[in-house]
């Protein structure tokens, strides 16, 4: 189910529903707290047990699981290997074991996590307790290995599709990544959103550079002391526009539907991270943005970490990943298409809600130019760098091309009819399509494979895309989401009192109701009680709690409610 369609309801309903206590293991130690307060807010009796907690906080799980009033308990995996706890399901009431991010259980699966394989057990220590693994990013394969890990290979599987039509998808070539962003960011002043980066410095850099720029932006990686991780998590949740810049430390669980954007400045490892870090945008339904610049260095820094691997196997299934993401970042085709494609799931050729289908990429004949470019690099003793043999192909002078000699070769100055972005896509097209190497493991020489000598003898021919910078960063209209006619003044009325009484109650604006329901709430102005549970997002827990206070400002109360 892909993020945000619901995942959780799989197992708070049957917690609603069904005497005695549901299990939820989850490898997010850092956001328990932040699901049981949410699953209490909707009225869920929830608690969780795991090693970061108070003494007095797990003595108060505990109790509540003898006494039988508990309903909801999140767990750690490990947790669940301990004798105390598989005492606890013995002699609890357990209805149901619910395994969330499943595919961590699954080296095929970008989280493998070696405590998940534990799990196993489970089924033949419990074989009565009905089980379900649940996840948002699975191709076939992972979806074998989770059956199979969790010897639960007889089970039902339900695939509800991995769309995400309110996201539009778009990728640029890398040529000033930070104005680029600051490109991408203009219109985005208040808005949440997330920006990937693969390193730390880079990442502390990122989150610098955007204050400077006059935005909120906060750094999260591993490296920081975990308190201050913690705070910065927390003020993305609870405030409103703030930019989280991390590493992808950051994000598996993070449950704030109204993050506006995703923005990657490197290149992810995998379709699956991709689709997963990009998933975090936009889970209210709402418009949102995924956006991504990547270039050749990004390739060549994946390639050696891949080859970094200790295990043969383990680099192959790398290899495969890495090549997919690069087929996703080259191909012209819709990518939404590529991307459900790649889960299995057949879609419309053109979704018109992605760069490729709004702005078609104009491809030419490249076959001279590469011929071009495979000569140069033939001709020079493939043991040279992208600088060097673009700056050979524009015949520059240079003390090192005519130490070499290459300034009399007769492909020098060949190639003065593209620039250098051109040639450094040129290169890049080649080595995403196997007719170049990179030795990445030395001093990153290009190198030729026995692909290209069809191209070099001329009998074959190839297309290449034409790199283009500047796609729009958003067309207007595109999306069939209800574009609701609300009063935009008693909307931000709705907004003022939901920020009282979030900080009141110490919550996130959004777990007292989201933008959308406020939304709706200011188109059709519910006057009562009976009326303002018809409004999406509004159930009996929030009136009773919210009720009055909202039909206050709604009914032409205070718009100022500051009480
Ligand atoms: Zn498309």
């Amino acid at each position: 189910m892909p993020t945000g369609g619901g995942k959780s309801l799989c197992y708070q309903l049957p917690a609603l529903l069904m005497e005695g206590l549901v299990i939820v293991v989850s490898p997010l130690i850092a956001l328990m707290e932040d699901q049981v307060r949410q699953a209490r807010q909707m009225g869920i009796s929830a608690g969780y047990l795991n090693s970061a907690q108070s003494v007095q906080d797990y003595a108060r799980t505990i109790r509540e699981i003898r006494k039988g009033t508990l309903k909801l308990l999140y767990l750690a995996p490990e947790r669940l290997q301990k004798p105390e706890t598989t005492n606890l399901i013995e002699n609890a009431m357990v209805s149901l074991v619910a395994i969330d991010e499943a595919h961590c259980v699954s080296q095929w699966g970008h989280n493998f996590r070696p405590d998940y394989l534990q799990l196993g057990m489970f089924k033949e220590r419990f074989p009565d307790i009905p089980l379900i693994a649940l996840t948002a990013t699975a191709n076939d394969l992972t979806r074998n290995e989770i059956l199979e890990k969790l010897n639960i290979s007889g089970a039902k599987t339900f695939i509800t599709g991995f769309d995400r039509p309110n996201i539009y998808y778009q990728i640029q070539q890398k040529k000033d990544p930070r104005q680029q962003l600051a490109g991408f960011l203009r219109n985005r002043h208040g808005q949440s959103g997330i920006v990937y980066c693969l390193s730390r410095k880079k990442t502390d850099q990122t989150a610098d550079w955007l204050g400077s720029q006059g935005y909120d932006a906060l750094p999260y990686h591993a490296g920081m002391e975990a308190e201050d991780r913690q705070v910065n998590q927390r003020r993305f949740l609870e405030e409103e526009g703030i930019i989280i810049v991390a590493t992808i430390a950051f994000g598996m669980g993070i449950d704030k539907p109204d993050v506006r954007f995703v923005a990657h400045l490197d290149l992810p490892k995998s379709i699956e991270a991709y689709y997963q870090e990009t998933g975090r945008a936009g889970r209210d339904g709402e418009p949102a943005d995924a956006w991504m610049t990547y270039g050749l260095q990004d390739v060549l820094l994946l390639r050696r970490m891949v080859l970094q691997n200790q295990d043969e196997q383990q680099i192959r299934i790398e290899q495969h990943k890495l090549n997919s993401m690069l087929a996703f970042c080259e191909l012209t085709e819709c990518r939404r298409k590529i991307l459900l494609k790649y889960f299995g799931e057949e879609s419309v050729d053109h979704c018109g809600h992605c760069d490729n289908c709004v702005v078609p990429k104009p491809t030419f004949d490249g076959t001279v130019v590469v011929q071009k470019l495979l000569s140069t690099i033939f001709r020079t003793g493939q043991r040279f760098g992208v600088k060097y043999i673009i700056d050979v192909l524009l015949g520059k002078e240079d003390e090192r091309i005519s130490r070499f000699g290459h300034d009399r070769l007769s492909v020098y100055g060949l190639g003065k009819e593209m620039n250098v972005n051109e040639w450094r896509s040129v290169i890049r097209q080649t080595v995403v399509r196997g007719l170049v190497e990179v030795d990445v493991g030395g001093y990153g020489g290009l190198k030729l494979l026995p692909s290209c000598r069809a191209l070099l003898r001329g009998e074959e021919s190839i297309d290449l895309n034409k790199d283009m910078t500047q796609t729009p960063a958003k067309v207007p209209g595109r999306v069939a989401i209800e574009n609701l006619d609300y009063d935009e003044v008693l909307f931000e009325g709705l907004k003022r009192l939901r920020t009282t009484i979030a900080s009141e109650n110490k919550l996130a604006p959004y777990m007292v109701f989201h933008d959308s329901t406020l939304k709706e709430m200011a188109a059709f102005k519910p006057a009562d009680k009976k009326a303002l549970l018809t409004v999406n997002g509004v159930g009996e827990v929030k009136l009773q709690r919210f009720g009055d206070r909202f039909l206050e400002v709604l009914t032409g109360g205070d718009l100022d409610n500051k009480s």
